[in-house]
């Protein structure tokens, strides 16, 4: 027994938090955990699951319209935004009780509050002032959305936190980012008849990712009816006398819009925390600063997920605490691996991606081996839609070794999950080629594309 009140204590009740507190209140330590807002963090109230649900809800109108050439005639059809959203919030406050109940039934106590350090070994409790003491302590406040506050009109936008509750669905809206969050709400949006538009700053959304998916993406969208801004920002949004929005870019282009939705990013929620008098370190951009253990400047404070601005990603932020747990509370020193974590995109179509892009791997090795197809799902020939789906591996020339998936199409997540475990296990191209396709499936192109689309010296595309 320890002189703390706690062995451990958790600030944040997200995913990675929860995680923490879960499992070491499991291995029978004294535990607690405070959330300011809901449990589930911004994974499940605000973020990845009420997204899926919407991608799913936009996906009907495209699903009607390619209903009919397999000899379905669907009747007149019509979206109810409240209903969406009311099924969504029940969904979500299941969640948070299952969430809620697993902390409970470890032993994990609950505080509904928000909690700030005092000290290294000392929190507050707001709600009730109380101040308790605890041997290790967890931070896992997340992030939130940039506030674009210098923008002039700021006030008039919403991030994502509020579209997944607004009062009633827009005739139009325009989105600002061209990541993650902006891709997928331009695709949410678009799917329930919303009139889209997208304002990104860069040449072609999704930064980051390979330029064949982004490419194709891109234009996939615009074939759609997105409409698509680049080398833009907003400049001004001014709220009109007829309650919608006049938006000014900078390019001077003046758009009448009911929503404008910014999308530039999320920063790590530290402000206010108390960090300072616990002694933690943060960076420039606020991010508390951890080892490879998550272990801060300060001995007994960890940190994980996005607080940390590493990988924003819920699934890193929970193996992030796992490794917390088994390094403080078993004896067993361990440290995430951060390489080849595969990552979806929820436009439409999907994006599901491992490893490097052509672009990120042309850097890395001398020569690349391209493989790639670009052909119509099956399912499209008879729907009579004309979108594309991409499967494309990079292969590092000098070993063999698959250094990058990249998908485009119909369920490239799932597709995206299963290979990298093959690529997390260092698979060569060669283990792909003696891997039985599994017939008729788009995923077999991974396996039944034999020989190269073309190399990469240096650098440099050789036909
Ligand atoms: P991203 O980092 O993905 O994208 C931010 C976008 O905003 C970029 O296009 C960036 O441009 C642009 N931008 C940044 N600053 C400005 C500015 N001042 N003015 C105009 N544009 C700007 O962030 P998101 O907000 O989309 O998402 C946050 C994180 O959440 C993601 O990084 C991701 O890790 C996670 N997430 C994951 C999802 C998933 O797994 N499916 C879904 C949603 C979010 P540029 O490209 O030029 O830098």
């Amino acid at each position: 027994m320890t002189d703390f009140d706690y062995d451990f204590f958790v600030i944040g009740g997200g995913s990675g938090g929860v995680r923490a507190a879960r499992l070491a209140a499991g291995l029978g330590k004294k535990v607690a955990i405070a959330e300011e807002f809901r449990y589930g963090g911004t994974c499940v109230i605000r973020g990845c699951v009420p997204k899926k649900l919407f991608v799913y809800a936009s996906h009907f109108s495209e699903q009607f319209e390619d209903a009919a050439g397999y000899g379905w005639s669907v009747g007149e059809s019509h979206f109810d935004w409240n209903v969406l959203v009311a099924n969504k919030d029940k969904e979500i406050t299941r969640l948070e009780g299952l969430y809620r109940k697993g902390l409970s039934n470890a032993g994990a106590e609950i505080f509904d509050s928000r909690a700030e350090l005092v000290d290294n070994h000392h929190v507050r409790i707001l709600s009730t002032n109380q101040v308790v003491s605890a041997d290790r302590i967890l931070v896992a406040v997340g992030g939130r959305p940039s506030a674009a506050d210098e923008l002039k009109g700021f006030e008039y936008t919403i991030s994502s936190n509020e579209a997944f509750d607004l009062k009633e669905l827009p005739k139009s809206i325009l989105i600002a980012g061209g990541g993650y969050i902006a891709v997928e709400f331009a695709n949410i949006f678009h799917g329930l008849g919303v009139e889209t538009t997208l304002i990104y700053r860069g040449v072609e959304v999704l930064k980051n990712f390979d330029h064949d998916i982004r490419r194709t993406l891109h234009q996939t969208m615009e074939d759609k009816g997105i409409r698509i801004l680049c080398g833009e920002v907003i400049s001004e949004v001014v709220r009109s006398a007829d309650d919608r929005l006049d938006v000014t870019t900078s390019d001077g282009k003046n758009l009448k819009v009911d929503q404008a939705m910014m999308a530039i990013g999320r920063k790590p929620n530290t402000s206010g925390l108390g960090l300072e008098k616990a002694g933690v370190t943060t960076d420039g951009a606020g991010a508390i600063v951890v080892d490879d253990y998550m272990r801060t400047n300060v001995e007994n404070i960890y940190a994980v997920g996005d607080v940390t601005n590493r990988v924003q990603l819920t699934p890193v932020a929970i193996h992030e605490s796992m490794c917390v747990v088994d390094t403080v509370f078993r004896d067993k020193p361990t440290k995430p691996d951060h390489d080849m974590i595969a990552t979806a995109v929820f436009s439409q179509p999907e994006v599901g991606t491992v490893g490097l892009s052509e672009e990120q791997a042309g850097k890395k090795f001398a020569e690349l081996e391209i493989y790639s197809a670009f052909f119509r799902p099956m399912k499209h020939t008879l729907s009579g839609r004309q979108e594309k789906m991409i499967m494309k591996l990079v292969v590092n020339a000098a070993d063999r070794q698959v250094v990058g998936a990249h998908i485009l199409g119909p369920e490239a997540g799932e597709m995206a999950q299963l290979l990298a475990i093959a690529m997390k296990a260092g698979c060569k191209k060669d283990d792909f080629d003696r891997t039985m396709a599994v017939h008729p499936t788009a995923s077999e192109e991974l396996v039944t594309m034999y020989q190269p689309s073309y190399l990469v010296k240096n650098g440099v595309r050789i036909e």
